[in-house]
């Protein structure tokens, strides 16, 4: 009988969580042949490095696994043998440096992805990993075979094991389009249905707010005592603050079917301060500028008021005092899974035995087709490379196994 090992093990995916399943296996000697359906690999871990690129965070390790919330139980084995200081060592070995910034995340130096990927896919490819571009995977033929759509038509290929590390569904056209989720379905494997995670959402500006305002930020809110930035889009809000609720927002509006978000414009100024100030007598001056004089409130958060208040109650000190610290926003839904940073949903941790699928054995899955979600801050890259050097160590444990 043929050894499990001689046909080696096909790699679907080249981002950041196949890549690292690949480095396990050639790292032991084993056959690997990478499939991606770009012309290159790690198209969207590039995107990551073009804000600056955070890799992980340097938080104590219990509140750094608290981040992954309800999946915390599913990946902390995963974490736990490759964590954040384990990939900043990883990192550091690749020949490139690390800080941790004020916020406590962790950048390589430059805060770049690029020169971190040329050098890991030098090692890649030195140490015998085989690349395939432009080879989309479609399923698995009749008689049980890999197949791939490549520029020279279709490829049929059989290996001893396979890892499936496709992505999410945000950001398509960068590789990760979410099309496995009928291919495992129907392979009666079970997956959540992805769903936009770290995204923006749609609010009801009115069209002259949304004209005026679309793309200005809005430093130091807060909504329900968290602090952050946010930006008015045409359509809504998005930015940090409000991807770190976006979870939260996003089940709501699901159940609900609407979330109403209070923006507190002045976290800094307890109401009782704020109504001081405005109790001073106003005199002649118009209510906008009597704001900007004395509580600084101008431009896009005045905007806000007139969208929340009608023109009685911006006349009221004391209803704008209260807006001024909790101003309603009704979001309505999330913005488009291809515009969020990352997906929720996937393949659920029951469906699988380690990471290998219950329902297809032999078959692997790593990275964000995972059923986990997690705030912005390094943890999805973090939870990618840990679950795809756990799919790498799961396959060679599969493949020692007789058959
Ligand atoms: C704008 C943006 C900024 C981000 N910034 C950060 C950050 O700073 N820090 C952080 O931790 N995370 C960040 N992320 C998230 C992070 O990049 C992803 O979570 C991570 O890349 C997911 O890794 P993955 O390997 O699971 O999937 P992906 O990186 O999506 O890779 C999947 C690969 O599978 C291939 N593929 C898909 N379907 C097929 C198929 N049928 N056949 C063959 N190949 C296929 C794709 O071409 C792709 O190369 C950011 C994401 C975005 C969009």
């Amino acid at each position: 009988m043929e050894s499990k090992q001689l046909q080696g093990v096909a790699v679907i995916g080249g981002g950041p969580a196949g890549l690292m399943a690949a480095e396990a296996l050639a790292a032991a000697g084993v056959r690997v042949d990478l499939y991606d359906a770009m012309p290159s690999v790690g198209r969207k871990f590039l995107l990551a490095g073009r804000g600056g690129m955070n890799i992980t965070h340097s938080e104590p390790y219990a509140a750094f696994v608290a981040r992954y919330g309800s999946r915390a139980g599913c990946l902390q084995p995963m974490l736990d043998k490759f964590t954040p200081d384990d990939l900043r060592a990883w990192v550091h070995g690749l020949g490139i440096d690390t800080f941790v910034g004020t916020s406590g995340r962790v950048f390589p130096t430059e805060m770049k992805a690029a020169p971190m990927l040329r050098a890991w896919l030098h090692r890649l490819r030195e140490s015998g990993v085989h690349f395939h571009q432009r080879h989309r995977w479609l399923g698995w033929s009749d008689g049980g075979a890999l197949r791939f759509e490549t520029p020279d038509g279709e490829h049929e290929v059989r290996r001893s094991a396979v890892i499936l590390a496709l992505g999410g569904a945000s950001w398509a056209r960068l590789g990760s389009d979410g099309a496995w989720q009928a291919l495992l379905a129907g392979r009666g494997v079970d997956v959540a249905p992805l769903v936009p995670a770290n995204c923006g959402f749609n609010a009801s500006w009115s069209s002259h707010f949304a004209e005026k305002y679309a793309g200005q930020p809005l430093t130091t809110v807060a909504i329900g005592g968290r602090k952050g930035q946010l930006v008015i889009t045409a359509t809504g809000i998005e930015g940090s603050l409000v991807y770190a609720l976006s979870a939260g927002i996003r089940d709501r509006i699901a159940a609900h079917g609407s979330a109403t978000i209070e923006l507190d414009l002045l976290p800094d100024w307890p109401l009782q301060r704020v109504q001081q100030e405005l109790s001073h007598p106003r005199g002649s001056r118009s209510m906008s500028s009597f704001l900007k004089s004395r509580l600084q409130i101008k431009g896009v958060k005045t905007g806000l008021l007139h969208e929340a208040l009608d023109k009685e109650a911006f006349h009221d000190p004391m209803r704008v005092a209260a807006a001024l610290k909790a101003l309603p926003v009704t979001l309505h839904a999330a913005r488009p899974i291809d515009e969020a940073i990352s997906s929720a949903g996937g393949v659920r941790f029951e469906a699988l035995d380690g990471t290998m699928l219950k329902a297809v054995p032999g078959v692997f899955v790593a990275g964000e087709m995972l059923d986990w979600e997690a705030p912005t801050g390094g943890y999805l890259l973090t939870a990618c490379f840990a679950s795809g050097l756990a799919a790498g160590r799961d396959v060679l444990r599969y493949l020692s196994e007789p058959s």
